[in-house]
């Protein structure tokens, strides 16, 4: 299990600061989730103005 940004993504940042282990990055301004970082804690959905993290 690991959260995925979709394509509402408008490209804040908020979700890579907020996450504990790093597992967010940004690449040509679409940010993206290594699955086998993320921890599943939800901070991502949690600060996203736009809910685009969600748990897969
Ligand atoms: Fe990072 Fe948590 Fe979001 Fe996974 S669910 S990407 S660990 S903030
Ligand atoms: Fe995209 Fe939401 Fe992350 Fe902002 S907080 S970069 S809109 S997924």
């Amino acid at each position: 299990m690991a959260y995925v940004i979709s394509d509402e993504c408008v490209g804040c940042g908020a979700c890579e600061a907020e996450c504990p282990v790093s597992a967010i990055s940004e690449s040509d301004g679409k940010y993206t989730i290594d699955a086998d970082t993320c921890v599943d804690c939800g901070a991502c959905a949690g600060v996203c103005p736009v809910g685009a993290p969600s748990a897969e």
